[in-house]
Parts: structure tokens; C-alpha cells; sequence
């Protein structure tokens, strides 16, 4: 089983209560309080593994966390141990890795409104490549690189036109998209960089088609468009372009109803297309770039909560309410995802009722999941919701003034904070009273 396809942490283990990482995520919930994002360091390890080992029979292969998907210092210093680089989209995320010892040249910058300051920020630290997605961005980098005096390594972001079956929100690959240069684009924007800027290095085509997919065939059609237009590219400008980047997307099991394939099977499809194209346009092996996000961390991400207050509706839906909820998970809300969850303390006892786990904030929408059976649930229980390690710290929120949970690592038996929950203080600490309303 490739890790992706598991519905927990590889370390989940159930005695008297439920054990990830050799820890008691009851005691965990008694020691740092709740909500906390409990992350396993061997779940994301297995996963680096995966990837390493399906595309082992290629020699010349970049792998490059999104650290979209969840950034912060130890993070970063698990996958970069792990061999991997990284794909950012903001000076945030490039000054995380930069404060944690990453290595800048093995970075990526990519985003389709990249501001001067950010690119200020990246070329100043080095970062590796940038992904150049429209006109207006390359007069800005050619400006800033001038100053600095930097030759600029660049892919050009492109529209491949696949559409994958995810939701309409993750999907980016399609025609019409904010994101990367349309296919009849990409001629003119090279002409304009091979004239006016000698600054800016064309190393080769960068695409990503979504998020969440489930299906292999989506990356051979991909690689074939990257491939014939580095081929058809080479033979208008004669220009080598030598690598390819074909995004992340790999997704993850929820429920257990989603079958996502295994990162074995998606190298198999993507090796496969990539050789048989190459042959077929006549161009070089390139380097190939992957840039997964959520399959590399969420499954190993778990949120905990406690349980609270109850609503039975007459005849309808009984609700139970958490101590958490969008703020921390907005996902349910923004694009109707579905989670599993157990007890943790009562992790032996069968499911008996069915239940709607409530955020406890002021929308209705603020569902965290819908209609699960669960053991009968009493306040004080402890609820882990499973696969919470992508895209839910990184989307979390302070609405309605919520300080962020913390975010502990699990290891061997060992829990670390990797970061702190924000206090009270926290939450003022950014305010000001304009002198004119002191009195
Ligand atoms: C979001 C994103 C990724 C990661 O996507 P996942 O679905 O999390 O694997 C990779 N590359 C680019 C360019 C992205 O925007």
C-alpha cells in the first residue's frame, strides 16, 4: 500500500485509547490542550520514500514539496532531510525555509501575481527558479535582476487545457484559468524574453492540472502537451529546454470511499508517457520536476478536538459541537470536503449513533463533517479527524477572533511542539488605538 492510499497516520495503533506516533492522543489533548494538529514524522517520511522509490528508474528526477500545502520550519527540515526541494508561492513561505537552513537554490517561486517586494525577497535569497506566468511579471524580474545583477533561471508556466475530474475550485490545468500562459501564448512571451532579456534563462515548462486527482491518464496527457511544445519550441528558436515540471495533485484518502492511486502507479503513467513522447517529438531526457503537496502531508496530519455541546433536531439531524471547526479545517466549508473521524478515548467501543460534527463557529455552513457513526458522543470526548495535515493550518484563520491551535510532532513515542498556540495576547498584539480615540 503506497501511504497515500491509508486513511490514517502508518503509526496508528489502537489500545485503551488511539495511539499515533507511539504517543496517547488523549494524553496529547490533556497536555497541549485542544484544538491541535498532531503531525506523524513517519507517515511523512513514508511518503517522501514512496516517491523516491516509483520514480527510482529515473535518473534526472526533482521532487519539490508544495509547501503550500502546510509550511513551517520543522516541516521543512523533515522533507529537505528527505531530499526534497521546495515550490513556494509567497515571501512567507520563501523566508520560512530561508529562517530554517534550506538550501535557496533547491526553491521554487511560482504564483500568478508575484509582487515586486516578493521578487525583490527571492532574488535577494537566491531562490532556484522562478515559474513565469505572465507578460507583467517578466518586465519586473528583468528590472530586479538588473539591479541585482542576477541571471534569472525560469520555467514558463503553462495552460496544458486538461481538465481533471476534482472539484472546479482546485482545478488549474483547464483553458480558461487565471493561472500560466494559454498554449497560444507561449511563442510571443518567449520571442519577447529571447529580445530583451538576456537576464531571464528559459530552462524549460512548468504545468499544474489540480488537486485532489484520482486519475493516472491526467499526467500522461499532461507530460505529452509539455513534451511536443519543449520539441516544437526547440525547433522554432532552437532553444534546449532541458526540464519539465508537471505540478503535484496526487490525492489522498478521506474517506473511505475515495480510491486515490498509488504514487507507484501515477510514476509507472508519468515514466511511461515521458519516454514513449520523448521518442515520438525527438528530444532529450529532461529533468523531471514533481511538486506534491497534500499527498505528501496530509495523511500525516490529524486534528484532535473536544467535544461539547449537543443539538437533536426533532426527527432530524442530531448535531454535536467541537471546540474547533473552520477556522482551523475551513475546507469542509469552502469546497464541501469530507473527513472520517474516531474517538480517541473511545476508540474500542462500536459506532452506535449517527451524528453531524459542528464547528463552533458563527456560520452555519461551519459543519465539519456530516452524518458519520460514531460511538455515543459525551462531552469531554476527544475527536480525531484524520487527514488534516494539508491545507488546513495553511488556510486557518482567526475568524471569530480564534487563536490559531498548536502543532505538535509525534515520533518513537515523543511529542514536540512545532508550533505554539497562539495565546490572547497574540490576537491584540497586531491592533492600535489611534491617539485620537484615547481618552
Ligand atoms: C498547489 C500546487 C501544487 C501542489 O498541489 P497538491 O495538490 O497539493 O499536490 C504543486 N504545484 C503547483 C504549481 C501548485 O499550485
Amino acid at each position: 500500500m503506497s501511504t497515500n492510499q491509508l486513511l490514517k497516520p502508518v503509526t496508528t495503533e489502537y489500545k485503551e485509547h488511539l495511539i499515533i506516533g507511539g504517543c496517547d492522543m488523549v494524553e496529547l489533548a490533556q497536555t497541549y490542550g485542544t484544538p491541535l494538529y498532531v503531525l506523524d514524522e513517519k507517515t511523512i517520511r513514508s511518503v517522501c520514500r514512496d516517491y523516491k522509490e516509483a520514480f527510482s528508474s529515473y535518473n534526472n528526477v526533482k521532487m519539490m514539496y508544495a509547501s503550500k500545502a502546510l509550511c513551517n520550519s520543522a516541516v521543512a527540515k523533515i522533507v529537505d532531510s528527505e531530499g526534497f526541494g521546495f515550490d513556494t508561492v509567497s515571501a512567507g513561505e520563501i523566508y520560512t525555509l530561508y529562517k530554517s537552513g534550506i538550501d535557496m537554490s533547491k526553491v521554487l517561486f511560482n504564483g500568478n501575481n508575484k509582487t515586486p517586494d516578493e521578487i525583490e525577497l527571492a532574488i535577494q535569497y537566491g531562490v532556484g527558479r522562478f515559474s513565469i506566468d505572465n507578460f507583467h511579471e517578466v518586465e519586473l524580474i528583468s528590472k530586479i535582476s538588473k539591479k541585482h545583477n542576477r541571471q534569472i533561471d525560469a520555467l514558463l508556466r503553462i495552460t496544458p487545457g486538461i481538465e481533471c475530474h476534482t472539484h472546479k475550485y482546485i482545478q488549474t490545468g483547464q483553458l480558461d484559468s487565471k493561472f500560466g500562459f494559454d498554449l497560444s501564448q507561449i511563442d510571443s512571451i518567449i520571442e519577447h524574453i529571447l529580445k530583451v532579456d538576456k537576464t531571464i534563462k528559459i530552462r524549460g515548462l512548468h504545468a499544474h492540472i489540480g488537486s485532489q486527482i484520482f486519475e493516472p491518464k491526467c499526467y500522461y496527457d499532461e507530460v505529452e502537451v509539455l513534451v511536443k511544445e519543449i520539441s516544437r519550441i526547440d525547433n522554432k528558436f532552437n532553444i534546449k529546454l532541458d526540464e519539465i515540471n508537471i505540478g503535484g495533485g496526487l490525492g489522498v484518502k478521506y474517506t473511505d470511499s475515495d480510491n486515490p492511486p498509488a504514487i507507484s502507479e501515477i510514476a509507472d503513467v508519468i515514466l511511461d508517457s515521458l519516454h514513449k513522447n520523448i521518442e515520438k517529438y525527438g528530444i532529450e531526457l529532461p529533468a523531471l520536476y514533481l511538486e506534491p503537496g497534500r499527498s505528501i502531508i496530509s495523511t500525516a496530519g490529524v486534528t484532535l478536538y473536544t467535544v461539547g455541546s449537543s443539538k437533536q433536531v426533532p426527527d432530524m439531524t442530531k448535531y454535536t459541537a467541537v471546540d474547533g471547526g473552520m477556522a482551523d479545517n475551513p475546507r469542509p466549508s469552502m469546497y464541501e470536503a469530507e473527513y472520517y473521524a474516531e474517538v480517541a478515548n473511545k476508540i474500542n467501543e462500536t459506532p452506535k449513533e449517527k451524528v453531524t460534527i459542528a464547528g463552533k463557529f458563527c456560520e452555519s455552513g461551519d459543519i465539519l463533517i456530516k452524518d458519520i457513526e460514531l460511538p455515543a458522543l459525551e462531552a469531554g470526548d476527544i475527536l480525531c479527524v484524520y487527514n488534516t495535515g494539508a491545507y488546513n493550518y495553511s488556510m486557518a484563520s482567526n475568524y471569530n477572533r480564534a487563536a490559531k491551535p498548536a502543532m505538535v510532532l509525534v515520533n518513537n513515542s515523543q511529542s514536540d511542539i512545532i508550533i505554539y498556540r497562539e495565546t490572547l495576547e497574540d490576537l491584540v498584539s497586531h491592533d492600535n488605538i489611534p491617539d485620537r480615540l484615547v481618552r
